[in-house]
């Protein structure tokens, strides 16, 4: 376990003011708060827009489309092997930053959850050319040292998996650690010791905020160590920059940024590294209206992760009760809603959802009928009447969604 490196000195010794450096001095219960100038966050979200994103489009992102990239970064970066997967790809570890406050980041534990991957890659790229934040790039820099794993599971990736080359999920596999991609997860973890972990993963369409229920573009989670759920002070440090996060963002993301269920998983990777006292912050990349290539999404993972990193660089306090005023992650969302619809004898509306799957080394959505019901409480990305649509069985029915939403 890290001690912070800032908490010997009292909660404001470490805050930089310099003109460039946010400081909002609203107090709420002897905290400040502080988020990231919403000049910083549109100026970010501006470099973002007008950089050319024609690399690493499509959802299935493999090794080989990664390792040149890597193999290009500049000077700021320290490439490494950090060692091999069950099918001997490499799996890389860059190192940048040369501050007190030691923060690791892995991505793609899931092989087929690319979207924190190519947000840490924009993240690389700006770290390179900050445009007119190089005030901001300098402040992570020197108050921070990043220790990236990008793409944690490239077996999984060139599946286009969750799992890995032997089916085991990586973010069940912390205690048993029967992959090696596990072992050198928690290689590095004892190696680098971080005061903070970002755990990097992609969720489907289906998980949704608010009422009427929009898509969930991004959800945090602050894990459980125990069944209790308990607020040890470890997980309130994890709170505390998820919602640093939360501020920065809610303003762009507007009913798009949902809190995942806190229940323990005792196996869950994100869980065991926050009992053994690494505050590890889960970030999961969701669905945004139409964007099924996740560009935005992949924009305001971006945006997420330097707010979270300049939370933790500049060293201000911020209210960590403002987590649970996150909307909870629900699921009541659909890609496509079909009213009022008769299978047999049945009236219903047909929920469909675009399941992903490789065929011939490309991503493909086939419409599946998840729900047949009424579901006048959820949410899609497009909602038609069926009122003339009558079918004899649920296959009938699904053989005409293939058809109707390829
Ligand atoms: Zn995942």
């Amino acid at each position: 376990m890290s001690s912070d490196p800032d908490e010997s000195k009292g909660m404001f010794t470490n805050v930089k003011y310099k003109s460039r450096t946010n400081v909002y001095k609203c107090k709420i219960s002897n905290v400040y708060i502080c988020e990231m100038k919403r000049e910083e966050l549109s100026n970010l979200a501006a470099w973002h827009d007008s950089v050319s994103l024609s690399n690493l489009e499509d959802r299935r992102l493999i090794l080989s489309e990664l390792e040149p990239l890597l193999r290009n970064l500049g000077p700021l970066f320290e490439l490494s092997t950090l060692g091999h997967s069950y099918e001997s790809r490499p799996i890389f570890k860059v190192v940048l930053g040369s501050g007190t406050r030691r923060i690791l980041i892995w991505t793609q534990m899931h092989g087929n959850e690319s979207t924190g991957t190519k947000a840490v890659m924009d993240f690389f790229n700006w770290f390179e050319n900050p445009g007119n934040q190089q005030g901001l790039r300098d402040d992570l820099l020197d108050s921070c040292t990043l220790c990236v794993v990008p793409m944690l599971n490239p077996d999984g990736a060139e599946r286009y998996s969750r799992l890995d080359s032997q089916g085991i999920d990586l973010n069940r596999d912390v205690l048993e650690k029967k992959a090696p991609e596990s072992l050198l997860l928690q290689e590095v973890l004892k190696t680098f010791d971080p005061h903070y972990c970002f755990n990097m993963h992609d969720q489907r369409t289906i998980f949704s905020v608010g009422l009427p229920p929009t898509p969930a573009t991004l959800s945090f989670l602050a894990p459980s160590e125990d069944e209790e759920r308990s607020l040890t002070p470890g997980r309130i440090k994890t709170m505390e920059v998820i919602a640093a996060m939360f501020d920065s963002l809610k303003d762009v993301l507007n009913n798009g940024i949902g809190r995942y269920t806190d229940e323990f998983y005792p196996a869950a990777t994100g869980d065991n590294f926050q009992r053994m006292g690494y505050s590890t912050i889960l970030v999961e990349s969701g669905h945004l209206q139409g964007d099924y290539q996740r560009k935005e999404t992949r924009k305001y993972t971006f945006l997420a992760l330097i707010s979270g990193l300049a939370h933790i660089a500049r060293g201000l306090k911020v209210n960590f009760e403002t987590y649970f005023e996150i909307p909870n992650n629900e699921k009541l969302y659909l890609d496509r809603i079909v009213k009022n619809v008769r299978i047999g004898k049945e009236t219903g509306d047909l929920g469909v959802y675009f399941k992903e799957s490789l065929v011939d080394g490309q991503v493909q959505f086939k419409p599946t009928l998840e729900r047949f019901e009424d579901l006048a409480k959820y949410g899609a990305d497009e909602i038609v009447s069926g009122d003339h649509l009558t079918f004899s069985s649920r296959e009938d029915a699904e053989n005409w969604l293939a058809i109707e939403f390829i």
